[in-house]
């Protein structure tokens, strides 16, 4: 007989694990006990639980690379001892953190599911059991051997591979969207595990946690009217070393002579500039209009179709593998974790 599952359950903070301060009214971190004593049902589950929480629980907006880093030490500490992982985590910022772990965990070979809610677990209305519980039996899901062996990101009924989600709602309970790849499970009357979209089983056993991360990037959304002046001094950022350039439909950007020969002098100065597209769905195609084949000739990197969330993450995870710049852009435009097609 398999004996039960072990999974450790990470709290990190956000609106799952907060409650309404009296004088102020606004919606603050609690003591993560207090979590568990609201959720008795997760007595029932099959599986053995554990919990940590972060010394200062945190809402998501608060979340950096050094918070990545403390969620992927406490997993790489507590690798062999638990079966699956969960992690809280506030909905603002969770798609750039599953994003992030997906990268920094390297031959991950257990489930590592990001979870959280819009109402506070307190609440009557709230989401956050279904989102928990739900997520746990997801992270205790096993075959021999674990299932899911990726960061997955588990909201409103639905599994997503975690580094292809975006926010999309402040409002709704279905709060995450997968835009370019189906989801990995859907939690109905029973749970439906995709299996053929699941990320394959690592073929080296041993965990690689990778916590050098590089952060001297930044985000550039295009719109019309966007002037010289503007562009140059971002591009000009000291020490700056990475641009993800959110462009127009399918990778449009203007043909204007000031802004190729900004893009390519940054490019021949060593800066990584990434198009990935400000739509929600769909894909970068380079070439495939007039106003994306100048770009593509100067050695602007395809993000395909990566998220933003996913692309700048990646490319703070490459930066701090200082990768070679001959071979940057075609690691950048190859799938290390699923993250593009
Ligand atoms: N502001 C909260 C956070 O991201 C929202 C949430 O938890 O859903 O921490």
């Amino acid at each position: 007989m398999q004996s039960k599952a072990k999974i450790l359950l990470i709290y990190t903070g956000g609106t799952i694990g907060m409650m309404k301060d009296f004088e102020t009214g606004a919606l603050k971190a609690f003591n993560f006990s207090k979590l568990l004593q609201r959720i008795p049902e997760l007595k029932q589950l099959d599986c053995e639980i554990e919990t940590i929480s972060f010394v200062n629980p945190m809402d998501s907006s608060n979340m950096n690379p050094e918070s990545w880093i403390k969620i992927a030490d406490i997993i790489e500490e507590n690798y062999d001892s638990f079966d699956g992982f969960v992690v809280l985590h506030g909905s603002d910022t969770m798609s750039y953190s599953a994003s992030a772990l997906s990268f920094m965990l390297e031959n991950l070979n257990k489930p590592v599911i990001f979870t959280g809610s819009q109402l506070p677990i307190g609440d009557l209305r709230t989401d956050a059991k279904e989102n928990l519980i739900t997520a746990i039996q997801i992270a205790s899901l096993q075959h021999k051997n674990a299932v899911i062996n990726e960061v997955g990101l588990y909201f409103e009924y639905k599994l997503y591979r975690g580094n292809r989600t975006t926010k999309i709602n402040a409002e709704h309970f279905n709060a995450f969207a997968s835009p370019n790849y189906p989801e990995l499970a859907e939690s109905g009357v029973h749970l439906k595990v995709n299996h053929a979209l699941l990320l394959p089983k690592s073929r080296s056993k041993k965990l690689k946690v990778n916590t050098d991360l590089d952060n001297n990037v930044v985000i550039v959304k295009m719109f019309p009217g966007i002037n010289e002046a503007v562009l140059a001094a971002i591009f000009n950022i000291p020490n700056l070393k990475g641009v993800i350039l959110e462009t127009y439909g399918s990778g449009n950007a203007p043909t204007e002579e000031w802004f190729i020969s900004l893009m390519k002098k940054a490019i021949k100065n060593g800066l990584h500039i990434i198009n990935v597209t400000q739509c929600s769905g769909g894909s970068v195609s380079m070439g495939q209009y007039e106003t994306s084949t100048l770009l593509k000739k100067i050695g602007i990197i395809s993000g395909k179709d990566i998220t933003t969330e996913a692309a700048v993450t990646k490319l703070m995870y490459l930066l701090g593998q200082k990768v070679a710049p001959n071979v940057f852009k075609t690691i950048f435009e190859t799938a290390i974790r699923g993250e593009l097609s």
